[in-house]
């Protein structure tokens, strides 16, 4: 539900529809009602240049917020795939799991403190222009830069999981126990509880009159809610697999297909056969890529009698694998960021199984409900 703009420093910038919207949404708002308050006698049109200007700056200072979280984890060498601006911010998609607490400190810490730094630059050119005697054309969103990125600095601090703020606080439990599950546990739930705080407040204020502030209220409750549920559920599905290896659960008995077969034939034979998505492609036991629907899909019915698997294959390089000594929730993260339904398991480049997503959903159900029971 997003489409890609370009890529800064290698990684893909995306836009989800929402962004399209709240876009609109909030150049109305400033144009209409922000802008004729704060400066009013002026015109329509000047109302909308600034209104427009001003939602500029505010997207592009949630990008360059996300982009500090970015640079980071990439400094740290964790692959970053993409960044999606939405609704009411951004969010940055990391590729594994945090590896210490001390670098999600900083990391989560380097957002908050690149939008305080970027308000500071807005009111210096704010002030500047002001001694200048410039127009409100420009005075007007330079004001609204500076105090847009304090705001962003500060509801980022909110302690709420997954936000900045959350992360923080997780950071800081799981120095205290040493237990990234706990403490992921107990961030989500303050998550939940500003949640419902921010709605009763919204509630309130609609009632006392205050509609579109309190309106705005129950939207941000609302998007703290789902985000601290939704990292709940990845919490308690790799804690329902923290002692559970990827060996455990794989499927061993794999249907492999060889590179020399040809596309019509592992049709046939294989896809229609056994009818899984995607084959491991391998000679003498190892590894040499993976097959799947997509990758047949690409190629023109005409050329499968005369194509080998190993022509149209993702080879072994390019593939997400796993260990069977891995951890579940591991491939679970590979399987959800690269939203992909199989991993080969590989041992010293030989095809030991595979795991899909449902192994994993077949093992979270039967150990949350034995649960207790032991
Ligand atoms: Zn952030």
């Amino acid at each position: 539900m997003s489409i890609s703009v370009g890529k800064i420093m290698g990684v893909k910038i995306r836009l989800h529809y929402t962004w399209f919207i709240i876009f609109v949404f909030i150049t109305w708002t400033l144009a209409s009602f922000y802008m004729p308050d704060q400066y009013p006698g002026l015109t329509y049109e000047v109302y909308w240049i600034t209104g427009f200007i001003s939602s500029v700056i505010l997207f592009s200072s949630v990008l360059f917020h996300e982009l500090f979280h970015t640079y980071f984890a990439l400094k740290k060498g964790i692959p970053v795939p993409s960044i999606t601006l939405f609704l009411f911010g951004g969010v940055t998609q990391i590729a594994e799991e945090p590896q210490d607490p001390d670098f999600e400190l900083k990391m989560a810490f380097a957002g908050p403190a690149s939008s305080f730094f970027l308000s500071f630059i807005f009111g210096l050119a704010w002030l500047l222009a002001l001694q200048l005697n410039l127009p409100p054309i420009i005075t007007a969103p330079l004001n609204y830069g500076w105090l847009i990125n304090a705001l962003l600095g500060a509801f980022n601090l909110i302690p709420a999981f997954p936000m900045d703020g959350g992360r923080i606080l997780r950071a800081a439990i799981w120095k205290l126990k040493k237990d990234l599950i706990v403490a992921t546990r107990i961030a989500s739930n303050a998550g939940g509880a500003i949640a419902y705080l921010f709605i009763f407040f919204g509630l309130f204020l609609i009632l006392f009159g205050g509609l579109i502030l309190g309106f705005w209220f129950i939207l941000i409750g609302w998007f703290i809610k789902s985000g601290a549920e939704a990292s709940l559920n990845q919490t308690i599905i790799s804690q329902a697999l923290s002692d559970v290896k990827i060996s455990d659960i794989m499927t061993k008995e794999v249907h492999v297909i060889s590179p020399n077969e040809f596309i019509s034939d592992a049709v046939e034979n294989y896809f229609y056969k056994y009818k899984h998505g995607g084959f491991p492609v391998a000679e003498d036991g190892n590894l040499l890529g993976m097959i799947t629907i997509q990758d047949i899909r690409k190629v023109n019915k005409e050329r499968w009698k005369e194509l080998q698997v190993k022509d149209v294959m993702t080879s072994s390089e390019k593939l997400i694998k796993s260990q069977p000594e891995e951890p579940v929730a591991s491939a679970f993260i590979k399987l959800s960021n690269h939203n992909i339904g199989r991993l080969p398991v590989v041992k010293d480049g030989k095809l030991v199984g595979i795991i899909t997503r449902s192994d994993i959903i077949r093992a979270v159900r039967v150990k949350t409900e034995l649960a207790g029971k032991r």
